[in-house]
Order: C-alpha cells, then structure tokens, then sequence
C-alpha cells in the first residue's frame, strides 16, 4: 500500500496490540467486550436491625370536597356545579402502601481505542502491569441514577505510527485524486462556452480542487496530521440503577396512580444489603418485600453490586361517595397533594345546557 491510500471502511487496521494481563477478554477497537462480574458480597449474617414504621395521617371529609372543587377548576371544560353541591354520602378513608427496592449496580467493558497523539506524556506499561479490571478505581457521579463514565486503563497507553497515512500526516485528496486540478464543470475543460470564453474557469478550462486548496493532499483523518496515534484499553463502566416495587391499594383506585403520589414515609433503609421488612405489620407488604429483595439477590449476575436502598411510602386514599342532582357517584383523593380520581365526573362539559 502507498502513502495516501485508504485502508477499505471497516477494515481499521489493527497494529499488534501490546496484550495486558487481565485485559485478555478485552476488545479490539472500537469494540467493548465484557469483563465478568466479581462474585456478589457476602449475605449479612446475625438479626436485622430494628425497623420502626411511622404511621400515616387520613384526609378529613372537607379536604376531600375541596380537592373534588380544585379538581375541576383545572379542568376548564368541567362545571364547578357539581363539586360544590354535592352531598357526601360516604368516605372510606384506607391507607396506599408502596414499597420499592433498589440495587445500585455497575457493569464493565473495556476495548483497545486509539486516538491522535499530539505528544503528551503518557501512562505506559513502564511502571508496570495495569490493575484489574475491577480494581480500577471508578465512583459514580450520583448513587441509584444510571450513568455512564469512561476512562483510560492506566499503564495500558502506548505510540504507533498512523496505519492510514504512514506517518505521513496527510493523504491523497479524495476530491482529485491528488491531481490537484479537476476539469471546469461548467465548460467540461474546452475553456469556452456558448462560443465565449468560461467565466466560470476564465477560459483556462480548469479548476482548483476546492477540497484541498490545490496541493492534491489533504490532513489524515485518523491522525489528525499528528503522524501518531495513541492506542489504549479504555474502560467503560456502567452504573445500572434496578428498581422494582409494589403497590398495596385496596380500594377501586387504579394501582398505578400511587406509584406517582406524594405520600410520607413509613421506612427507609439504605445499606449494600438490605434486611427485608419481613416485621411490617401488613403480611402481604412483608411478603413482597421478602420475595423482591430475594429476587434482586441473584438478578444481575454480570454487574457488581453497590449499594441498595428500600422505601416503604403510605399514601392516603380516600373513597368519597356522594349525591348530586339525583346521581350519585364515586370519586377518590390520594396523595398528600390531594390528587382526584374521578373519571365518572357528572358534568364535564359546562358549555352544555341542562
Ligand atoms: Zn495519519
Ligand atoms: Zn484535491
Ligand atoms: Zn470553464
């Protein structure tokens, strides 16, 4: 191959990679491969630690009505009437619990990358093999938030010619084939046009190769013009944020709508290994938490483990039933911010006439 030639796409020519221990599964470039998990701490032995649970407050029937009116106040189309006439009839007011456990998590990859070398100091093998994979010092910006972060293995960074220009620094101009010169489009190199001279080539019938400013050679891509690249393994850690939950809602409410509500906390507990609320007074709440934190023990085999943290939220739920213009209806308020649920609303549209 000639100075200037281009490799084919694709085939980005791999010089002999310095081989590292423990970077043995590494991959080549551009290519990150995995690097298998450490085994998962050890399970905590001995008693958990004592839980307390708070208790959490109910809504009065009052609050209830005058969320019903802020309710439809938000929806413009709605009729006040039937939030500030109606009758409640009945209030049931329950308690929503959800639980939710997480597992801070990182995964790592890492792959030979290679970069124009522009001649600062770099960490190589000189001062002796790499550490680990997994003995890379990485902390993660922000704990339970997925996030990505790469770095350079250190001792792992050596110098290689550019494969692509043959340290040359430039290559052959793709726009004229290093020529230079292209025929004049306009006139197709006669110099005259229409019997005219070619404004365009001022009769010369030729052009400057605008791509390269008429040297036929244009700055290496891949080294930027540096002649050298610099070839490392580069770590890519992964930071995994795993969350499951489960929502105790006795009443008609849809579930789903707690997991969004402001509710107070009940429990809270944030340790490499949590203890189940196996204690909480409300069997199924205990069960789930028993069979999610079980479950999140063995789920994710391929990441080391950081941190986890469990929440048990209590959301108050109020079923209202109510009397209105001889209808009578059902809404629900939950949240600490006093959200409604009322999809049966009697008058939605306050344009018509009754
Ligand atoms: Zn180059
Ligand atoms: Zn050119
Ligand atoms: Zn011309």
């Amino acid at each position: 191959m000639q100075p200037g030639d281009m490799p084919a796409p694709g085939s980005q020519q791999m010089p002999q990679m310095q081989q590292f221990s423990g970077y043995e599964q590494s991959g080549g470039f551009g290519q990150m491969a995995p690097m298998a998990a450490p085994p998962p701490p050890p399970m905590p032995s001995g008693n958990p630690p004592p839980m307390q649970f708070a208790s959490v407050g109910q809504l009065r029937q009052s609050e209830c009505q005058d969320a019903l009116l802020a309710f439809a106040g938000e929806n413009c189309c709605y009729s006040k009437a039937p939030a500030k006439e109606h009758t409640v009839t009945n209030t049931r007011p329950s308690t929503a619990l959800h639980y939710t456990l997480e597992t801070f998590c990182e995964s790592r990859t890492s792959g030979y990358i290679s970069e124009p070398y522009s001649g600062q100091p770099i960490n190589g093998p000189g001062g002796g093999a790499p550490p680990p994979p997994w003995s890379v010092p990485v902390a993660p910006d922000e704990e339970f938030k997925d996030h990505v972060k790469k770095l350079e293995v250190p001792g792992t960074a050596t110098i290689t010619p550019c494969s692509r220009c043959h340290q040359m620094g430039f290559t052959k101009c793709p726009g004229c084939q290093g020529v230079a010169v292209l025929n004049c489009t306009w006139c197709h190199g006669r110099g005259r046009r229409n019997g005219k001279m070619c404004l365009q080539c001022a009769g010369r019938g030729q052009k400057v190769c605008r791509k390269c400013g008429g040297d036929g050679r244009v700055t290496c891509e891949l080294c930027n013009g540096y002649r050298q690249m610099k070839c490392f393994i580069q770590l890519v850690v992964t930071f995994k944020n795993h969350l499951e939950d489960h929502i105790l809602e006795t009443t008609s409410l849809p579930d789903k709508l707690i997991r969004d509500a402001q509710g107070k906390p009940i429990f809270s507990q944030t340790m490499p290994q949590v203890w189940p609320i196996a204690a909480y007074p409300v069997p199924e709440m205990a069960q789930a938490s028993v069979r999610i934190v079980e479950s999140h023990r063995t789920k994710f085999p391929n990441e080391r483990r950081l941190n986890q943290r469990q929440v048990l939220r209590g959301v108050p739920v109020t079923e209202v039933e109510y009397t209105w213009n001889e209808t009578t209806g059902r809404y629900w308020v939950y949240g600490e911010e006093r959200k409604v649920y009322c999809p049966e609303y009697p008058k939605k549209c306050c344009c018509t006439i009754q």
